[in-house]
């Protein structure tokens, strides 16, 4: 009889809970401990294989950024939100959306090397994330990036200035990308750039600067050749332009674009636009639009409304929006994916011989108090760090070490404590 929801014969971690399941005739290995069993025999036959560090990742690079790589196996949508699933809690139709982009990015790489000559071009789609700041924009373009080992780096819109003025120009981000990669602009020219703050770059309507528009269109303008492909002249070694400099070309073609920002207040111009199409609509219609989170409903009219140009909306086809965090969220985020905080803190711990626990009420206590404060999950470490930092400094050098549990009653004092001494 076959299990409903067959298990590792090597780990015991079930088919749901792992990215891939192999069977075997008589039974089963996970894609981890085939990627454990790949590195022991690596090692005992002293082979070349490529072995991967990636927890649960597949073994070489869809990017080619491994050595040798680029003839992995492409993960397929759903393997990429399993994957996204260990890391990112929530966030289903912006993880489906991405996994699904994200897929389609790379088949349509692998299939121009196999192109055939009056073919259908497939275009690039590039991808810009909306949600407020701490809802796991960065952590899963950054989580996508190490699936697919392919070079990522992070940049922000709001250093980036027109060439010529103050500041950073566009080339500059293809120039981090390039370092990640090793200098290897074949490696990073299948890369992924996550470029946050893009909001900050909007134009400023009636209240625009009266001297340059440093921030606003300029840069904008200067995004779209980048994001739709042009090819990128680079300082080797990250160093400063310079004329009579030899220059690493990078096609950014082929790179990938995962955009995102907060949009503050954009939800009341979709409010305005959602409200005005339901006109002469039954007032049910209008109480279902309220219930819907209004961010999910986003189009690219209202990122115009917001002040990006049309080309530049025009060139980050995927729109996708992230829900804000609400307490529950935030007390999975705390407990739940693969490098959870409070793994992290117990394994800190255990280093130093002391059984850390929390009890049920005190990770109750720490997403309330992230959630009432506004900090966001990433307010969550800053309030662990202040509930633990006593028990961190005394506890290796304490004569009995055994067991901590922090219980709610001790992380309100703590936490009192550390917050009063901040406004005193
Ligand atoms: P954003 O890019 O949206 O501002 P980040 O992805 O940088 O936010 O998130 C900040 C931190 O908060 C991350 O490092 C991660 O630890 C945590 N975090 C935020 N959202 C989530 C989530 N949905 N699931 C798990 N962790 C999250």
């Amino acid at each position: 009889m076959k299990a409903k929801d067959p298990i590792c014969s090597f780990c015991g971690r079930r088919k749901s809970e792992s990215l891939m399941l192999i069977s075997g005739l008589d039974g089963h290995i996970c894609d981890q401990c085939a990627d454990q069993a790949q590195k022991i025999v690596e090692k005992e036959l002293g082979g070349s294989a490529n072995a991967n560090n990636i927890d649960g990742a597949p073994t070489r690079s869809v990017g080619g950024s491994s050595q040798e790589g680029g003839n992995k196996r492409l993960p397929k949508p759903a393997e990429l939100k399993a994957f996204l699933d260990q890391y990112v809690i929530g966030q289903d139709q912006a993880k489906k959306t991405l996994s699904v982009s994200v897929y389609n990015h790379y088949k349509r790489l692998n299939s121009k090397k196999n192109a055939i000559p009056g073919d259908v071009e497939i275009e690039k789609s590039n991808i810009l994330m909306i949600g407020e700041t701490g809802t796991g924009k960065t952590l899963m373009a950054k989580t996508l990036a190490k699936i697919l080992d392919v070079p990522f780096c992070i940049a922000d819109a709001t250093v980036l200035t027109e060439a010529g003025y103050v500041g950073e120009d566009v080339e500059s981000i293809i120039s981090r990308l390039l370092q990640v990669a090793n200098y290897k602009p074949e490696l990073a020219e299948r890369g992924i750039i996550y470029l946050d703050e893009m909001d900050k770059i909007a134009r400023k309507g009636d209240n625009a600067s009266i001297t340059r528009d440093v921030s606003g269109e300029g840069v904008q303008q200067g995004l779209l050749k980048i994001l739709e492909g042009t090819l990128a002249h680079v300082a080797p070694e990250g160093g400063r332009k310079h004329p009579d400099q030899k220059y690493i070309k990078v096609d950014t073609t082929n790179i990938l674009f995962i955009c995102g920002g907060a949009f503050d207040g954009i939800e009341k111009i979709i409010s305005r636009r959602v409200q005005k199409q339901a006109v002469g609509f039954k007032s049910s219609h209008n109480k279902e639009i309220q219930d819907k989170k209004l961010l999910s409903l986003v189009a690219p009219s209202d990122l115009r409304s917001f002040g990006l140009i049309p080309e530049l909306i025009g060139r980050l086809p995927i729109l996708t929006a992230l829900e804000p965090l609400d307490k529950d969220t935030l007390k999975l985020i705390l407990t739940d994916p693969k490098n959870a905080l409070i793994k992290q803190y117990q394994h800190l711990f255990a280093l130093d011989k002391i059984n850390l626990e929390f009890d049920a009420a005190a990770i109750d206590y720490i997403a309330e108090i992230a959630f009432e404060n506004k900090l966001g999950a990433r307010g969550l470490r800053g309030i662990c760090e202040s509930i633990l930092q006593d028990f961190m400094y005394e506890g290796p050098s304490a004569k009995s070490k055994n067991a901590l549990t922090i219980t709610r009653a001790i992380a309100e004092e703590k936490w009192n404590r550390a917050d009063s001494q901040k406004y005193a």
